[in-house]
């Protein structure tokens, strides 16, 4: 795709500085993956894991992006037993599970869906960007879920004063998922409002009788509303489906 866009002229910078920013947001998400195991040569281990996607996707005839994100996917994995053997060599207290409250930014509307299905709070920052955007995380106490990689370079977050996590664009959005519950984990809850991340509240049948479709009616008896939008609900095909999905995530 990007190749085909290159040969337009003037289309030729745009992509190429996609490309650029993609590689820089991995080039971060590296870092912070190399960093929990207090490596001694940090930018080493990084150019080397950079080096070696960009080997395999010229040996395999893949995009770059896709060889990246399998070897971060592959790495963390790598990491994240290290770290367990680390913590259980030093005995370290386990850290509390915290319930993360998310701010994605627009270009993951998406993805916040998602988030509410697996029952996370998450905000939508719609017509917010840089300054602004970071702006609304810290005053929300967010954690910021974001594809812009120069935010990762502001001093905010690089000093940890806005807990934010790189979300690679050209994911699946249940790979988005995946990998923010890599990033910052979180048990699945129950589901939240899928058009507004409300939260639902059971609702007595004979109170919502009227907008109940008839046929459904004959087979369903628990409902729940939506506390922010008001929207009906209940367990239908599509409820299964989203389910159903989510699981795949949970054992992944
Ligand atoms: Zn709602």
């Amino acid at each position: 795709m990007a190749e085909a866009e290159c040969s337009r002229g003037g289309v030729e910078c745009s992509v190429r500085s996609v490309s650029d920013r993609i590689e820089m947001g991995y080039r971060e998400a590296f870092r912070g993956l190399l960093a929990r195991v207090k490596p001694r040569r940090l930018e080493f281990g990084v150019e080397l894991l950079v080096g070696r996607a960009r080997e395999r996707a010229a040996r395999d005839g893949t995009p770059l992006r896709r060889a990246l994100y399998d070897l971060y996917v592959e790495t963390r994995g790598k990491v994240e037993k290290r770290v367990a053997l680390m913590a259980a060599c030093t005995l370290a207290p386990a850290e509390p599970a915290a319930s993360p409250r998310f701010l994605c930014d627009e270009s993951l509307g998406g993805l916040a869906r998602w988030l509410w299905a697996a029952g996370q709070a998450a905000d939508v920052a719609r017509g917010l960007r840089s300054d602004a955007l970071l702006a609304e995380a810290r005053r929300l106490g967010a954690e910021l879920l974001t594809s812009d990689a120069s935010l990762f370079s502001r001093r905010d977050v690089r000093e940890g004063r806005i807990a934010a996590v790189w979300v690679p664009t050209g994911l699946a959005r249940l790979e988005q998922l995946e990998w923010v519950r890599h990033e910052a984990p979180f048990h699945l809850a129950d589901p939240r409002c899928m058009a507004c991340g409300g939260a639902l509240q059971a609702a007595p049948k004979a109170s919502v009788r009227e907008r109940i479709p008839p046929r459904t009616a004959l087979w369903k008896d628990e409902y729940w509303t939506c506390a922010r939008c008001g929207r009906l609900f209940w367990e239908g095909t599509h409820w299964e489906r989203i389910a159903a999905r989510l699981r795949e995530v949970k054992a992944a």
